[in-house]
Parts: structure tokens; C-alpha cells; sequence
């Protein structure tokens, strides 16, 4: 009887994704203390365990991770690089061997970007106008015109199961009436893009929150994103060098006023503390490069920070980076093996790649079971008490974006009448 329940449930999920929009959102669990929430989240290629991270797939360079790998790490959703996809093969080969899907031999779900984040690290070369964003191709130095239009017609030909609305990026950091400007066009290109998808009922386009760090921009931009019917929203502009204070409220402030029954995906953040904490305020998705970037100058990640393993006190450690760690590195080499391989050899790369991609994932998994057994507060501190073992020394912002959704961590300092030191 049960089972034939279960199975009801889930083609009534199938049926919402063959309907208006190919995504569904089932809320499983949701913590009754804070804002975390614990989905099923169904789309093309099959259904995403959330809160989740979702790593950068590659086409199997020996720096990176390949498309069997992050399969075998439990992947369920990658993201696709349209900049660089874009230019190098060209759409027009990727649309001939069937999609990116294909081309990178990847079963699961792909997100694939507008294109116009690479747009802020090439500044100096490009300009934004009503029409889109003007640049000069690295490769050849020509004039592309990247409009709303060109960033849809290329992600369909890459046929990515999640695509990203083209927007006007302005640095986190900057104030004044370019921060308005760039908001407001984001949402007439949002329109632009719903107009130009070919293929609303199999590519899911989200949109993407902006207005900097001003909490009335912010408002309005999400006032009227939200009256668009799109499948999911994105919290954009930033983590990009902000106070972690403006940082975390402008989070929250977006979980408040974003539809309970769609995808929350905040980009760019990735660093484990930020990770427990934006899933306490609310959000499903996350994606960062850090974890890969940082895995190439030999940094591992673990519950207890981090180990450089380049670093001369591993030359003679042989435990695994993480003993208690499931991943192929950490069953098969030792910190002063992979310590010797990085003076010699890439592979010691793609093995701290191979092992801090499985830390997220399983990072993330733990998180979202901790929300459905009802003990995702509690998990909290247990994860904060690991990584910040000396009292006093848990980040402010931290303590204070959890306070603001109930979850108060041991030996926190409430502030007031404190004498500690570090007050
Ligand atoms: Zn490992």
C-alpha cells in the first residue's frame, strides 16, 4: 500500500515536470527552529537531493574531476561553463553532438550560466548598454555583443537543465546609482530571456535577485522578479568581497520574500561555514569554485579546516587527509604520499580535487539529514564546535546570522556585558 503511494507521489512529480515547467520542488522536512529546509528538487535528469552543492564539471583535464567521477561522488547536478563553452567549441558543434550533455558524457542535471559573470573579471574590455554586454574576445580580439537573446540561444544549444538569466553584474562592493541602474535592467532582460527560450518545456530558466547591498533595491528587484512565473531564483551580486555582515542580511532578506515552492539557489558561496550557515537561512543551491581551486595549491578540506598539504609536517603522515572520509583518495593514499606527488606530479591535484569535491557533497548530504531527523540545530553546533574548537573564536557574522533564525551556539558571546578579550 505504501509502496503504491510512493509510486503515485511520484508520478504526479513526474507529470508537474512534463507540464508548465520542467522542475518540481517536493519539501520534505523543513527545521522547525530555523529556515533550513530539506527538498527534492526533480528535474530532466533526475531528482536533486537539496540543500545542495553542485561542483564545476569539466571535460576531464587531470587538474579537474571527470564527468564518471562526480558520478561516482553521488553528483546529481554540475554546472556547465557557457562563457567558455560559448567561444571554445562554439554552440553550433556542441548543439551537433546533441547537446552538452552529451558532449560531456554526463548523464545528470547540468546549470549552465549566462555568460555575464565572466563579464566583471574582463571589465576593462567590456561595456554594458541597453542592448547587452559589448566585449573583445580573448581569443581573437573580436567584438561580441553578449545579449539576454545570444546568452539564451546558446545555453539551449547546450540544452542544460537549469539555465541562468543574462544580468548586469556590478561588483558587491560598489555603492550609488550604477548598483539601481543594474538592477533594474537585470529585470527587463529577465523578460527578454523568458521571450527568447525555445524551450520552456525542457530547459528551467532561473532568474537572478540583484541590487547590491541595499536592502530597499534588494526589495524591490525581488518584488518584481517574483511576479515573473520562472522555476527557480538565484540570490546574485554576491560574495564578492563584501562585509560578511552585508553579506548575510542581504541573504536573508532575499529567503524572506522568495516563493516557498521554488529552488533557492545563492551564487558564488562555498566555503563550508557559509554553506551551514545560508542553509539555516533558507537556500537549496549552492556553487563555488573555491573548493577545486583551492585543491590545486594542495589545500584538503576538512571538518576541522583545512591541511596544506605541501606543507613539510605531512612529508612522514601516513593517514589518509580524513580518516573518516569515503572518497577514493582518502581510501587508497596517505597525506605524505600525495605531500610527495605535488613536487613531482599534477595527479596529486585532481586527488585533493577528487577528495574536497566528496567533503561538499558530503558535507551538504549531512546537513540535509540532520533537517529531516528534526536535529538541524543541534548539527550546527556540532559542526561549528569542530571547526572552531578554541572558545571564542566562532566568526560574528556566523553566530549572528544563526541567532536570527533561533540557533544560538555553545559558548557563543551574546555581546552584551561580555568581558572576554576578543569582545
Ligand atoms: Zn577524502
Amino acid at each position: 500500500m505504501a509502496a503504491s503511494m510512493e509510486s503515485k507521489a511520484e508520478m504526479g512529480a513526474v507529470r508537474a515536470v512534463s507540464a508548465a515547467a520542467p522542475l518540481a520542488l517536493r519539501i520534505l522536512a523543513e527545521c522547525p527552529v530555523s529556515k533550513a529546509r530539506a527538498c527534492d528538487l526533480i528535474l530532466p535528469h533526475g531528482t536533486v537531493n537539496t540543500p545542495v552543492f553542485m561542483p564545476v564539471g569539466t571535460q576531464g583535464t587531470m587538474k579537474g574531476i571527470t564527468a564518471d567521477q562526480l558520478q561516482d561522488l553521488g553528483c546529481k547536478i554540475c554546472l556547465g561553463n557557457t562563457y567558455h563553452l560559448g567561444m571554445r567549441p562554439g554552440p553550433e558543434l556542441i548543439e551537433k553532438a546533441n547537446g552538452l550533455h552529451k558532449f560531456m558524457n554526463w548523464k545528470r542535471n547540468l546549470l549552465t550560466d549566462s555568460g555575464g559573470f565572466q563579464m566583471v573579471s574582463l571589465v576593462q574590455l567590456s561595456e554594458v548598454t541597453e542592448e547587452g554586454v559589448q566585449f573583445q574576445s580573448p581569443y581573437d580580439g573580436k567584438e561580441i555583443l553578449l545579449s539576454p537573446e545570444k546568452s539564451i540561444a546558446i545555453q539551449n544549444s547546450l540544452g542544460s537543465d537549469i539555465m541562468m538569466q543574462l544580468d548586469d553584474v556590478v561588483s558587491s562592493t560598489i555603492t550609488g546609482p550604477r548598483v539601481e541602474e543594474a538592477m533594474k535592467r537585470s529585470i527587463r532582460w529577465l523578460d527578454r530571456c523568458i521571450a527568447a527560450n525555445k524551450n520552456p518545456d525542457r530547459q528551467n530558466l532561473f532568474a537572478i535577485i540583484q541590487g547590491g547591498l541595499n536592502a530597499k533595491l534588494r526589495k524591490a528587484c525581488l518584488d518584481e522578479m517574483t511576479k515573473r512565473d520562472v522555476p527557480g531564483f538565484a540570490i546574485g551580486g554576491l560574495s564578492g568581497g563584501e562585509e560578511k555582515d552585508d553579506f548575510w542580511k542581504m541573504v536573508t532578506l532575499s529567503t524572506d520574500n522568495l516563493p516557498r515552492n521554488k529552488p533557492r539557489y545563492l551564487m558564488g558561496v562555498g566555503y563550508a561555514v557559509e554553506l551551514v550557515v545560508c542553509s539555516a537561512l533558507g537556500c537549496d543551491m549552492f556553487d563555488c569554485v573555491f573548493p577545486t581551486r583551492t585543491a590545486r595549491f594542495g589545500s584538503a578540506l576538512v571538518p576541522w579546516g583545512s591541511l596544506q598539504l605541501k606543507k613539510k609536517q605531512f612529508a612522514k603522515d601516513f593517514q589518509p587527509i580524513d580518516p573518516d572520509c569515503q572518497c577514493p583518495t582518502c581510501k587508497r593514499h596517505s597525506r605524505a604520499y600525495l605531500h610527495a606527488l605535488f613536487k613531482t606530479d599534477t595527479a596529486a591535484m585532481h586527488h585533493v580535487t577528487v577528495h574536497n569535491i566528496s567533503y561538499q557533497l558530503t558535507l551538504m548530504r549531512s546537513v540535509r539529514e540532520s533537517i529531516i531527523e528534526g536535529r538541524f540545530p543541534e548539527f550546527v553546533r556540532t559542526f561549528m564546535k569542530r571547526m572552531f574548537p578554541v572558545e571564542g573564536t566562532y566568526p560574528s557574522w556566523a553566530v549572528d546570522a544563526l541567532a536570527s533564525v533561533n540557533i544560538t551556539l555553545d559558548g557563543a558571546c551574546s555581546g552584551q556585558g561580555c568581558d572576554s578579550a576578543l569582545c
